[in-house]
């Protein structure tokens, strides 16, 4: 607005002057537009270097073991050097664009008043205008000049911007992996059986496939998935959490398609404890309580106990309130497990799923495992992932797996009996 008001006013001083003072305006608005897709494309890369680099020290402090065990450390350094000498680059590329593109700006808005005074000085000489009008002119090209020139700055922020807000938006526009339906299901209380009819699901990234699959779980079966690795037990897991849909067929909880189900009152009545059990670096207390965050003291405390990792908890400086990892205490697997253990039974839902450890825990890790588990999977539907075959003997159902197909299912005694793939397996684990 201030633009077109002053050049409404310089015309009615002197239409020529005006036209003269005009002209960096269009020079500039081609400059900025130029510096402006230069540090667009300056800034994506910026950016993608700085993911890359996040990345990479992500990668290896994450196997920092492993990276000293190989005694890699020199070749990690130089490949963080080279992803950081290139971020220097670009840095360096970035600050000489911006501070060529406001200098270039301002140094053409400066050619404009110099040619205004020698022209003007020129026709005063001559008689045509007033000192006075020229006086007049010159301090209003300042209000001509500063709004092109704050416009233009800010033309290049926001290109420069633009390039974050691509990278931002290339991520949340991808679509939901599942959606929640139009109008969910609410389930409070579930009891608990599990079905898949007629599923058949595949990662689109993989080969592996599940096609015509069928199995109902129980209510408050206990249920044992075995195989080899890479038989799909995760998957079938993944697919009752929801986390894929199938691509046909469909997968009930009591009888509720889990598509039609609200995704929060599917996970209400599920509780994961993963085989590698990840605590966050907080408190104990926060750790357990993370599944119901208004729990009391005494709550946590009682999960812990059933957990059998109530005592262990005691003995620790801080008791529940002793933080985990980097900055506060180093648990081992079994710990972490009851403590996982512990947040899932708090939350008390009507199906467990158990991952179980695939490393040998120590015996008496596993023996009170074990011991908790009797008691907290009573009155719920389990899964248990079983990676070694002699934590699943007492389970209700045990269901073989192979390829993405059952195989063979029933009790231990049964499968020895009958399975050659369970034997094969049992075999070799349990020395039977
Ligand atoms: P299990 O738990 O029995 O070891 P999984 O269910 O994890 O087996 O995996 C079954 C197969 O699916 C494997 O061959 C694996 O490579 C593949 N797979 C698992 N997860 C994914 C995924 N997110 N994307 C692509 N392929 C996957």
């Amino acid at each position: 607005f201030m633009l077109i008001a002053v050049v409404i006013y310089l015309v009615s001083i002197n239409w020529l002057l005006t036209v003269i003072a005009v002209i960096p305006v269009p020079l500039t608005i081609v400059l900025t537009n130029r510096f402006g897709k230069k540090l667009h494309g300056i800034t994506g890369s910026f950016q993608e270097t700085i993911a890359a680099f996040s990345a990479r020290l992500q990668e290896t402090f994450l196997s920092i073991r492993t990276v000293k065990a190989f005694g890699q450390e020199t070749s990690e350094k130089e490949k963080a050097d080279r992803i950081l000498s290139r971020l220097t680059g670009l840095y360096i590329k970035n600050s000489v664009t911006t501070s060529l593109s406001v200098n270039l700006v301002n140094f053409v808005s400066m050619i404009g008043p110099v040619v205004v005074l020698s022209w003007g000085t020129y026709l005063i000489a001559g008689g045509s205008m007033k000192l006075g009008a020229l006086i007049a002119f010159y301090m209003l090209l300042t209000y001509l000049y500063s709004p092109v020139q704050t416009l233009a700055s800010a033309h290049v922020e926001v290109q420069a911007a633009m390039a974050s807000v691509d990278r931002i938006f290339e991520y949340l526009d991808l679509p939901a992996a599942v959606q929640e339906a139009t109008q969910p299901v609410a389930l409070s209380r579930a009891h608990g059986e599990i079905a898949f009819i007629k599923v058949s699901f595949g990662y689109p990234e993989s080969g592996f496939r599940l096609d015509d699959f069928n199995v109902t779980l129980r209510r408050r079966e206990k249920v044992a998935l075995v195989g080899p690795s890479g038989a799909g037990k995760t998957t079938l897991v993944n697919l009752i959490l929801r986390f894929y849909d199938p691509e046909s067929g469909v997968i009930t909880l009591d009888g509720v398609d889990l598509r039609r189900l609200s995704l929060r009152s599917l996970r209400d009545n599920l509780a994961l404890v993963d085989q590698d059990p990840l605590l966050f670096k907080t408190t104990i207390f926060n750790n357990i309580a993370y599944a119901r965050p208004d729990a009391s003291l005494d709550e946590v405390k009682r999960a812990a106990q059933i957990a059998n990792i109530h005592d262990f908890i005691t003995g620790l400086p801080h008791t529940y309130f002793t933080e985990v990892g980097e900055r506060g205490v180093t648990l081992s697997g079994g710990e972490k497990q009851r403590i996982c253990l512990a947040r899932a039974i708090l939350k008390d839902p009507a199906v467990l799923i158990l991952d179980e450890a695939t490393s040998a825990l120590d015996s008496t890790s596993e023996r009170l495992i074990q011991q908790s588990l009797k008691r907290i999977l009573a009155d719920k539907t389990a899964i248990i992932i079983a990676h070694r075959l002699s934590t699943v003997q007492h389970a209700d159902r045990i269901i073989v797996l192979d390829k993405g197909r059952i195989v063979d299912q029933g009790t231990h005694q049964q499968l020895l009996e009958t399975a050659p793939l369970y034997r094969e397996l049992a075999a070799r684990q349990l020395r039977v």
